[in-house]
């Protein structure tokens, strides 16, 4: 199901809506305004927690192009 997030022009609300048709009334929680603006914002992502770059505990076993040298372990 499509959940959209909108930035209220009036107050600066950021929510999200599921939409369900077009016809579903979206208005801001905080002040009503249905003057929105829609965001095109990726499923946020974890940017932050997950320590996938920098695998420090494990050790490069296979010797040679492990992670095709992104992870700089060419040192
Ligand atoms: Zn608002």
């Amino acid at each position: 199901m499509p959940i959209f997030e909108y930035v209220c022009d009036d107050c600066g609300e950021r929510y999200e809506k599921l939409v369900m048709s077009k016809s579903t009334k979206i208005a801001c929680p905080k002040c009503e305004s249905s003057k929105r603006t829609i965001q095109l914002s990726v499923f946020a992502a974890p940017a932050n927690g997950a320590k996938a770059s920098n695998g420090s505990s494990s050790e490069p076993s296979s010797g040679g192009g492990c992670c095709g040298g992104s992870c700089g372990c060419h040192n």
